[in-house]
């Protein structure tokens, strides 16, 4: 007790100021309360010490412990930052969105985010003068570094789930450990540096940054780990049954977590659960579906209580390993699998698969049960699979297509291969994007020296993939730029359809009419033109009647919004290419003619046409989802590959072989592209 009334933090005194209404006011004691109780806060003044002590610092502790909500207000409230800012990096845009909004209301002053608390995500940009505390993605704060390099605007700079190591984290470490170097040497403000990473084994970034390590500890309870006696086929079916076992037997109180891999596994088995809840013996369920592209409020779901007497199951993607924490949890069935992002430079595809996740992944996992008290971990692999999985995550840096962040690097003016990188990425890959990047017309070299072309300058202002950076450049000799930007900004955002299972038919015919012969991307083009044209007020029935995403159409149109900013701030005139829908596809094809693939001409024989891709042959088949399936068109361009068992093209758009020689020669030449009329 002593220790709390010598800490009395963060009811600010601005906060006292103002007349707050008795309501904020009391849940404003309420959050001041919970963070009190952080496992953090026993340890905020030692922790103030080291880092006010400290040029650069690796701080660890358990996830939940308080380190990204927590650690912020207490720099904020020591004044370390003035006359600066503070930056936090998340790697995923919903947690970045999340903790801000939590912080913002601890902050209390108004409790809305975009004050002294704010964020900064891909097309978003929450934020004001005022803003002290700003969470960014990763991403956003590397796009902010190719203005001043220096990032001078800030005083401190944490660099937050460290563990996780995304590419434009691993960048950033480079670019900060610069930065703080240059500053220093100048005489400019000093840059402190903090990593937080969830997980244990910082030995790397310690050496990097040669520098100490804070260990925070966290309240742990035991934990009684189970595996299976047999490896699992089926592991979502598994984590159905496992979770009925448990709700069977155990106080509907205990919380229950469950991860799988996506968005759509997520949903098909909170579905499953919905339906069998009903029909078996047992307390009544509250399912929580979780992954990165939901709406903050859908999200906030997992944090409300339930009502007495209801179990609570949360469905999972990765995203609840270490981003976002929930309380509550008893149970965890781990399905043992990820969706990661994989580039292979020999066939230069960029693949999702499903795979085993590593040890490391799985202990994370483990610990989400327990943070209240003895918990249970119900792992759907054997022993022996735990074994034989890889004791840490690949970092994303060596298994990543590095186009875009190669072309940023080269706006940086560093050179991929002399940069101070922690893991360096493989050679071919450097080599692989060097390539794309010059066939895209980004950079020049010549002999030693690399430049950046004005084309190449005026892509690295979007923040896409360079190739649909190159499209929407394009674009204005096709004169379809209004139509590129849709569907560039739909190729951005998580998909606008909804698909329930249990609706395929249903899906279908409402939206025949948006269908177009032309593939995925056009398809897609229909559907964002008719509700572009509707009165506001009846855009949510409207997108219902078609199963359609409304909050993803909204992004939709604030991505195209920004999009078209930049490209006018590019000198870019309006175009459009109204019906003509066959500029559009070659425009389409200008920036992604390495995503061309052609129709196999010895299959006649099998039913489904395999067809191979044109840049490095690789074999694979039309996705059972694209508006192309079952039709075999001789040419087409995709913009996404999935590996299960086979490899499937998915989002497609239907091209003449003739237009690549046309819109890309050189490239077209140099794969002896031959057209078949
Ligand atoms: P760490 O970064 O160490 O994993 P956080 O600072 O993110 O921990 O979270 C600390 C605690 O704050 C969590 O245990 C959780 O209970 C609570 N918390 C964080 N975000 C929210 C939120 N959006 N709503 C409710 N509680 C939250
Ligand atoms: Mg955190």
């Amino acid at each position: 007790a002593q220790k709390v009334k010598n800490n009395q933090p963060a009811v600010s005194s601005p906060a006292k100021k103002s007349k707050l209404s008795e309501d904020r006011n009391s849940k404003l004691k309420q959050l001041q309360i919970q963070r009190m109780q952080l496992p953090i806060y026993l340890h905020k003044n030692e922790l103030m010490e080291v880092i006010e002590d400290s040029k650069s610092l690796v701080i660890v502790g358990e996830t939940g412990c308080g380190k990204t909500t927590q650690i912020p207000q207490y720099i904020d409230e020591d004044n370390l930052t003035r006359p600066g800012k503070i930056a936090i990096t998340q790697p995923r845009r919903v947690a970045a969105i999340s903790v801000a909004t939590r912080v913002a209301q601890e902050y209390g002053l108004d409790m809305t985010v975009g004050g002294h608390v704010g964020y900064s995500v891909r097309f978003e940009d929450v934020t004001s003068p005022k803003t002290k505390i700003k969470f960014l993605t990763d991403g956003m704060l590397l796009r902010e570094a190719l203005k001043d390099r220096l990032l001078c605007d800030y005083r401190v700079v944490i660099l937050d789930e460290a563990h996780e190591r995304t590419i434009h984290t691993d960048v950033l470490f480079g670019i900060v450990k610069e930065a703080q170097l240059i500053r220093e040497v100048k005489k400019l403000p000093r840059l402190k540096i903090i990593v937080m990473s969830a997980t244990m084994d910082v030995d790397h970034f310690a050496n990097y940054f040669n520098c100490q390590v804070v260990y925070l500890e966290g309240r742990t309870y035991p934990l009684n780990i189970r595996y299976t006696t047999h490896a699992q086929e089926d592991y979502q079916t598994a984590c159905i049954y496992t979770f009925f076992r448990i709700h069977q037997v155990t106080p509907p109180e205990d919380a229950v977590l469950i991860f799988l891999t996506g968005q759509e596994e997520v949903e098909h088995c909170a579905h499953q659960i919905r339906l069998l809840a009903k029909e078996v013996d047992g307390p009544p369920v509250k399912v929580c579906p979780l992954y990165a592209s939901q709406t903050g409020l859908q999200q906030m779901n997992v944090f409300n209580g339930t009502p007495t007497g209801t179990r609570k199951v949360v469905i999972s993607t990765n995203i609840a390993e270490t981003s976002i924490t929930i309380p509550g949890i008893k149970f965890v069935i781990d399905s043992g699998m990820v969706k990661v992002r994989t580039f292979c430079p020999s066939t230069g595809l960029e693949v999702l698969k499903v795979q085993r996740v590593s040890q490391e992944q799985a202990i994370q996992r483990a610990g989400r049960a327990g943070r209240d008290s003895e918990g249970f971990v119900l792992r759907l692999y054997t022993n022996e699979q735990f074994k034989r999985m890889r004791p840490s995550s690949i970092p994303e840096i060596q298994r990543a297509n590095l186009n875009s962040v190669a072309l940023q690097m080269f706006a940086l003016g560093v050179r991929m291969s002399d940069f101070d990188f922690m893991d360096s990425p493989p050679k071919n890959a450097i080599n692989a994007a060097f390539v794309q990047l010059k066939l895209l017309g980004a950079i020049d070299s010549v002999s030693e020296s690399i430049t950046l072309t004005e084309l190449g300058k005026k892509m690295v202002k979007f923040p896409l993939d360079p190739r649909f950076s190159k499209i929407l450049i394009m674009a204005d000799q096709f004169g379809c730029l209004k139509e590129a930007i849709t569907v560039v900004a739909l190729m951005s955002s998580d998909s606008i359809l909804l698909n329930p299972p249990s609706k395929k038919e249903q899906v279908q015919e409402a939206r025949e009419k948006f269908r177009s012969p032309y593939g995925d991307h056009l398809t897609l083009l229909n559907i964002y033109r008719a509700y572009e044209n509707l009165k506001k007020d009846t855009e949510k029935n409207w997108c219902q009647e078609h199963f359609l995403n409304t909050r993803n159409l909204l992004y939709v149109k604030e991505v195209r919004t920004q999009l078209t900013e930049i490209c006018k701030s590019n000198g870019q005139k309006r175009s459009s290419c109204g019906g003509h829908l066959d500029q559009l596809r070659k425009c389409l094809l200008a920036g992604l003619f390495m995503n061309f693939a052609e129709i196999h001409g010895d299959t006649t024989l099998r039913r489904e046409k395999q067809y191979l891709t044109l840049d490095k042959g690789q074999a694979a088949l039309i996705h059972p989802s694209s508006v192309l399936y079952g039709i075999q068109p001789a040419y087409l361009l995709f913009t996404e590959v999935v590996r299960t068992s086979k490899c499937y093209l998915r989002n497609l758009t239907i091209v003449e072989g003739e237009w690549l020689n046309e819109v890309a020669p050189e490239y077209a030449a140099s794969r002896n592209f031959k057209f078949n009329n």
